[in-house]
């Protein structure tokens, strides 16, 4: 799905109870209607929210990296550099500044009820 506004192909899509909910990492935010409801979209059976929902396309290979990292802290009973390790792979992922920035807040603070809501801050 690209973005109805900006046509950027790096969206995040969100199956909520009552609509389908689109957000793209500039920030647009539009809800498309289950067919139910005369739209396009197949409701799915149960409805739940994985944190990995959330990450736009460009993200998804960074977070892997980043739990990997993750991983291998919890291994070694973390030594308080996790924050670190994550900011050495945002610095070596590619990904612009502003986007980084964004992943990094995403991981950080995580909620789930916040994952889509707002928008452009
Ligand atoms: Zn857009």
């Amino acid at each position: 799905m690209t973005c109805k506004y900006c046509g950027s192909s790096q969206t995040i899509c969100i199956y909520d109870y009552s609509e389908v909910r689109f957000q793209c990492i500039n920030g647009h935010i539009w809800h498309e209607q289950y067919k139910e409801d005369g739209g396009a979209f197949d409701k799915p059976e149960e409805i739940t929210y994985s944190f990995e929902d959330t990450l736009f396309p460009c993200e998804k290979d960074i977070y892997a990296q980043i739990m990997d990292v993750f991983q291998k802290q919890k291994r070694h009973g973390f030594s308080g550099e996790v924050l670190n390790d994550i900011r050495g792979v945002l610095n070596r992922s590619g990904l612009d500044e502003e986007t980084a920035e964004k992943l990094y807040k995403k991981i950080v603070h995580y909620n789930p009820n916040k994952c889509i809501e707002g928008g452009k801050e």
